[in-house]
Formats: C-alpha cells, sequence, structure tokens
C-alpha cells in the first residue's frame, strides 16, 4: 500500500489516508535527526528537564483532544485515553525532576585517582510502536530518551498516523528543537533501509514477536542495540485464599482494561480447586455488568477492538480453542470490530487461549491442581512479561517468586507499568527494559572513565 489509513473501528468510517513518506523524505528527516543531536547532546539538563516539564503541561492541558484522536482512531473507551494522556504526563514529570540523579555518573572506586560511569547519550534512536496505546508507549520511550540527550524517529503503527502526528505537534509545541523528535509515515517494508541508514544507532520497538524478530534481525546485520517489547500472556493465579472482595475488580481490569488489547492484560486465569466455583460465578457476575458501546461515551468501558482484522483473529482463537475442548460460558460473538466479552473455562496448555497472545476482551480460565501446579502453568508459556499472584499467604507468594520466569511478579494486583520501575520481558516477550534507572540507560554509552 502506498498509503496508511487510518479508520474508526467503532463506525467503520475512514477519518483520513496519509500518503507514506518516500526514502528520499525519511533520509532527509534521519539526516536532520543526526545533526540536531549535536547540538541537543550539549544542551543543559537544566533545558532539557524544562522542556520536558512543557510537554507535560500541554498534554495536561488538551487531554481531551488527545485523548479524541486516539479513541477514533482505535477504539478505546474515552475516560481511558484521558488517562491515559495523564499518565504520559506523569512520566514527562517523572523524568524531568529525576533526570539529575539518575544521570549522575556513577563513582566507583577502584586503584585509579579517580574512576566513574557516565551516561552518555548514544544517537538518532528509531521507535517503532504499536496503537494499542498509541501515547503511552511512545512517551514510556520518550520521555527518558530525550532527557538523556537522544533524539528519536517514531514510525508508529499504521491505524494510527493522527496519534503519531499530534505526537510530533506536541514536541515542537513544547519547544523542542526541530529535529528532536520526528515521526516518519512509513509503512513497515521501509524500515529496514531506516535501520541501515548510519546515523541510526539503535531501535526499540513494541507490538508482535514477527515485527520484533524483523527489526532485531535488520539491527543485528548492523550491530544496533534493541530493546524488545513483544506482548505476553500474562497468569493470574488466584490461590484458594484470595480474597475476591478486595480483589475482583482488579481481576476484571487486568484482563478487560483497553477491551483487552494490552501487552500485560491478564490473559491466564489459573484457578486453585477450592475457590474455583466461587471465583468463576463471581467474575462471571462482574463480566456481564462490563457496559460495550461508543467509545466517545463516558460510561463505556468496552469499545471495539482496533481493527476488524484484529477481531476475527481473536475469534479464530476462541475457535480453534473451543474445537479442542474450551467451554464458552460468557460472549463469544463478534460483529466487526466489535467482540463481546468472553469468558473460556476448561482452558489447558494446546490450546490457541493458552499458547497464544489472545490481543482482546477474552479471560481463559484454567484448572490447578495444586499451587505448585499452578506456578507450572505460569511458566508453561512462551512468552514471560508478568505474572500476579493473589493470595493472602505472603508468605507463599514470597517462595514462589523466584521461581515465575516473568519479567515482573505483582502480589495482590495486576501487572502495570509505572515510571519508578523496570518493566520488561523474558523468554519471547522480548529483552531490555523500559522505564525506571534500567530504562534510562538502555539507550546511553554507559562510558568508563579511569584517571590514573
Ligand atoms: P505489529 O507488531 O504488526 O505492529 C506494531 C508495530 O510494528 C507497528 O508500528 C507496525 O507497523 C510495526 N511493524 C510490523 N511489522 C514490522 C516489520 N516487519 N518491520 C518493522 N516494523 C513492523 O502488531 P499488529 O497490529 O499486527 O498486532 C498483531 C499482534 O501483535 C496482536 O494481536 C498482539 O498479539 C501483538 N501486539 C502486541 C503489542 C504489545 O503491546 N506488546 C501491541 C500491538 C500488538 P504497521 O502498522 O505499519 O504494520
Amino acid at each position: 500500500p502506498s498509503h496508511a489509513v487510518s479508520t474508526n473501528p467503532y463506525t467503520g468510517e475512514t477519518i483520513r489516508r496519509y500518503t507514506y513518506h518516500t526514502d528520499q523524505e525519511i533520509k532527509e528527516k534521519i539526516e536532520l535527526a543526526d545533526r540536531t543531536f549535536d547540538t541537543w547532546k550539549n544542551t543543559g539538563l537544566i533545558e532539557r528537564q524544562h522542556l520536558m516539564m512543557q510537554v507535560a503541561e500541554l498534554l495536561q492541558k488538551y487531554k481531551n483532544q488527545y485523548a479524541r484522536v486516539m479513541t477514533s482512531e482505535m477504539g478505546k473507551p474515552i475516560s481511558q485515553a484521558e488517562d491515559e494522556v495523564e499518565k504520559c504526563a506523569w512520566v514527562c514529570r517523572f523524568y524531568a525532576k529525576n533526570a539529575p540523579s539518575l544521570l549522575k555518573p556513577e563513582i566507583i572506586h577502584t586503584d585509579a585517582t579517580e574512576s566513574y560511569v557516565r551516561h552518555d547519550p548514544l544517537g538518532v534512536i528509531l521507535a517503532v510502536m504499536p496503537w494499542n496505546y498509541p501515547f503511552w508507549q511512545l512517551f514510556r520511550f520518550a520521555a527518558p530518551n530525550l532527557i538523556a540527550g537522544n533524539t528519536a524517529i517514531l514510525k508508529h503503527a499504521s491505524n494510527v498516523t493522527g496519534s503519531a502526528l499530534k505526537l510530533e505537534n506536541i514536541f515542537l509545541k513544547a519547544g523542542y528543537p526541530e529535529g528532536v523528535f520526528q515521526t516518519i509515515i512509513a509503512s513497515s517494508d521501509q524500515i529496514p533501509t531506516v535501520i541501515d541508514h548510519p546515523s541510526i544507532v539503535a531501535a526499540t520497538l513494541t507490538g508482535s514477536t514477527p515485527a520484533g524478530q524483523s527489526v532485531a534481525s535488520q539491527c543485528g546485520q548492523n550491530i544496533k542495540k534493541t530493546v524488545l517489547e513483544l506482548g505476553g500472556s500474562n497468569a493470574c493465579v488466584v490461590f484458594d485464599d484470595a480474597d475476591l472482595d478486595a480483589h475482583i475488580d482488579t481481576l476484571l481490569q487486568a484482563r478487560y482494561q483497553n477491551t483487552g488489547q494490552s501487552c500485560i492484560a491478564g490473559k491466564r486465569f489459573i484457578v486453585l480447586p477450592e475457590i474455583y466455583d466461587t471465583f468463576l460465578s463471581r467474575f462471571q457476575d462482574e463480566v456481564q455488568k462490563i457496559k460495550s458501546g461508543d467509545p466517545m461515551d463516558r460510561d463505556t468501558e468496552i469499545g471495539p477492538m482496533a481493527t476488524e482484522k484484529l477481531a476475527k483473529e481473536l475469534e479464530d482463537q476462541v475457535q480453534r480453542s473451543v474445537e479442542k475442548g474450551a467451554k464458552i460460558v460468557l460472549g463469544g460473538t463478534r460483529e466487526g470490530a466489535k467482540f463481546e466479552p468472553t469468558i473460556l473455562t476448561e482452558v489447558e496448555p494446546g490450546m490457541a487461549a493458552f499458547d497464544e497472545e489472545t490481543f482482546g476482551p477474552v479471560a481463559a480460565i484454567i484448572r490447578a491442581k495444586d499451587d505448585d501446579h499452578a506456578i507450572e502453568l505460569v511458566n508453561q508459556s512462551e512468552f514471560g512479561l508478568g505474572a500476579s499472584l493473589f493470595t493472602e499467604n505472603i508468605e507463599k507468594a514470597r517462595r514462589y517468586i523466584p521461581l515465575i520466569e516473568d519479567g515482573a511478579v505483582f502480589v495482590n494486583d495486576l501487572v502495570k507499568s509505572d515510571p519508578r520501575l523496570p518493566f520488561g520481558g523474558t523468554k519471547i516477550s522480548g529483552y531490555g527494559r523500559e522505564l525506571s534507572r534500567a530504562g534510562m540507560r538502555e539507550f546511553t554509552n554507559q562510558k568508563t572513565v579511569y584517571i590514573k
């Protein structure tokens, strides 16, 4: 295709078609980013902090406008889109405030007179981002990286080009020099050439495993670093002593927020025998209450999925699971991009709902024989983004935490990203970390200095 198309998934209307930039136009943008890097890296930290605070102000001031762009392009409920913009303002403020301590040289005592590690920026970073959190995915990368002195080129998902252009506009409006942050409108076929450009020093990608494989291979050819965040199939273990009164809403939110289209959503609910029936009946009651509808309505909790294609893929995963013995106890039907909140029971390894990432409002309920079996099931996945354990016995949770292979374990809460905590996976969920100190340093030259 020669165009990126934005379609409102709720109404099916085409919002706009955007012509892809030519390879030459993209090359010019990369070169501008590279020239800008030379001045940007020497711009004082105070100025970089100030600009990031300006971005936070703009995000808050125009929150509703930005939220509407996201909701119209990918269908997330408007109140959740506004929360997303708020969270972006938070990550900007967090890094603006903490950059001096996060970037401070680390003194290491050796036999030298002076020895330390500096955190110098690397250059132009390519960010390939997905449509599910069009603002947050980008800010999670951009806030730490622009403050660290890098410049960035964003290739956003083709269905959210309006959001991508808004993002570019926010940085310009905040007063960033042109070239610190630019959006390219590009098809994925154009990305290998982008990666080959000598001025691109590294790439970060959030998206599917095939997209990650492609970008990482091309970067590998060029010895360019990558950070990959490739989705997951998080388990939520409901132990017999879980406090359902306290946590049923959290369990619901873990699966159905953002219409189930989140890499860190709880997708596999692994439930112990004694609590199984109570859990299922309460979960089902709550799911029935979820309000589906027009995502622009303030009280809508579930909107359409981002595209009809994705909804069809989810339908296929449900059907394949049912063919292998899973039971639909609620929902299961699709109309266009709209997918009813669904619960599948009797899910087992070997079924799509267990083995694959289900990127939509479908909860897979799995019976565990006992506690050890539950943890085995958690690990019996190619993915390794995060796991949640629901139990009143924190000592038991502590014993199991080291056995879990994922990048994060949350006890009595859903897995969520937080600017203060590292975020990232193991296995085919990818590698590298975003956010926190760890995320800030992924794309810096950790330069060893030794003065004898
Ligand atoms: P993709 O992974 O295809 O899209 C994510 C981003 O990667 C987009 O910007 C996309 O661009 C780009 N991309 C895709 N292929 C390549 C490539 N070969 N080289 C360079 N860039 C590429 O996600 P989909 O929208 O197709 O969703 C499919 C599945 O991916 C979902 O069902 C879910 O399982 C998973 N996913 C995980 C996400 C997460 O948060 N970890 C987010 C989104 C999806 P373009 O749009 O132009 O193709």
